[in-house]
């Protein structure tokens, strides 16, 4: 099983223990190998490492895939915004998280150094920049495929944090659907802080464990996945970044638009998984089970 390790908390480094609180179909655990196609399809079978509630509250694995596995599950992916679902709701989701920053980018249109982690397709990044074009951006995304797309809004594009040049310091850097993602998220959390000036600025978004979706499909919940060894909420990232010297500015629960249609076909696949085609009908702003935060490096 050279493609797993096992880890303690990636909050308190506390080592796991007693039993798991959220348990799969399928424990991969002891399994051969991660396939290509287990990452990317939705299975029938429910398949993710067990979750535990550490003492600290943070809810994680125990087991997970290590980095360099990783990297290959990652290095080819499609998109990440829902390939059923139109762009527009992608972009409207996006626009909810420019208003929460805004007022920090505006800032009298002053030059910015932004860093974007996981920027997936940039349709965040180009937000940003119609908003105010005198922001210098930076980007890192491990999807290669992604890369063509990104070099069209900035010519700052690396696969990893490592290749970033040394000497550069940003003011913000911004994480959507990033930190539920990574391992070793304590010595990430301190490479990328080294990256931000003193009193600069994280901006994420991730699941939100302790949300009502969350509770009511238990573990069909859909972000109980293989590509995430832990989740947080509220509490937790809290405790993260506290650890860690930053001070918080807000947490927000977030609005994501889907398609009704869509949506419906979602649940039935989590809840009865059957895909069923629903038309599209209308768009809606629903507070699914993710928020916002926004920290700031202490001084
Ligand atoms: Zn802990």
């Amino acid at each position: 099983m050279n493609h797993l390790f096992i880890h303690n908390c990636p909050v308190c480094q506390s080592k796991i223990n007693g039993d798991p609180i959220v348990v799969p179909e399928i424990d991969p655990s002891f399994g051969k190998t991660i396939k290509k196609k287990m990452w990317k399809v939705l299975l029938k079978k429910i398949i993710f490492f067990p979750y535990y509630r550490c003492k600290c509250g943070m809810l994680t694995t125990k087991t997970f895939i290590n980095e360099k596995t990783l990297k290959y599950l990652y290095s080819d992916m499609e998109e990440n915004v829902y390939k059923d679902d139109n762009k527009n709701n992608d972009i409207e989701t996006k626009k909810s998280y420019l208003a929460q920053i805004q007022n920090f980018l505006n800032s009298d249109k002053k030059k910015i150094n932004l860093l974007e982690i996981g920027a997936d397709n940039g349709n965040f990044l180009k937000l940003i920049k119609e908003f105010n074009n005198n922001i210098s951006s930076t980007v890192v995304e491990p999807n290669k495929k992604m890369h063509k797309k990104l070099k069209l809004l900035t010519k700052n594009v690396y696969g990893d944090i490592k290749q970033l040049p040394t000497n550069k310091k940003f003011d913000l850097i911004v994480a959507i659907h990033v930190f539920d993602h990574i391992p070793n998220l304590t010595e990430f959390l301190k490479k990328i802080g080294k990256k931000l000036k003193r009193g600069g600025y994280i901006y994420g978004v991730v699941h939100d464990e302790k949300s009502i979706m969350a509770k009511i499909l238990g573990k069909r919940w859909p972000p109980y996945t293989l590509q995430h060894p832990h989740l947080f909420n509220p509490n937790t990232i809290n405790n993260l970044f506290e650890r860690l010297h930053y001070d918080k500015n807000f947490i927000i629960r977030t609005m994501n638009f889907f398609n009704l249609g869509f949506l419906f076909q979602n649940l039935f696949i989590a809840i009865f998984k059957k895909k069923i085609n629903f038309p599209s009908l209308f768009s809606i702003g629903l507070k699914l089970g993710n928020f916002s935060f926004l920290y700031k490096k202490q001084n």
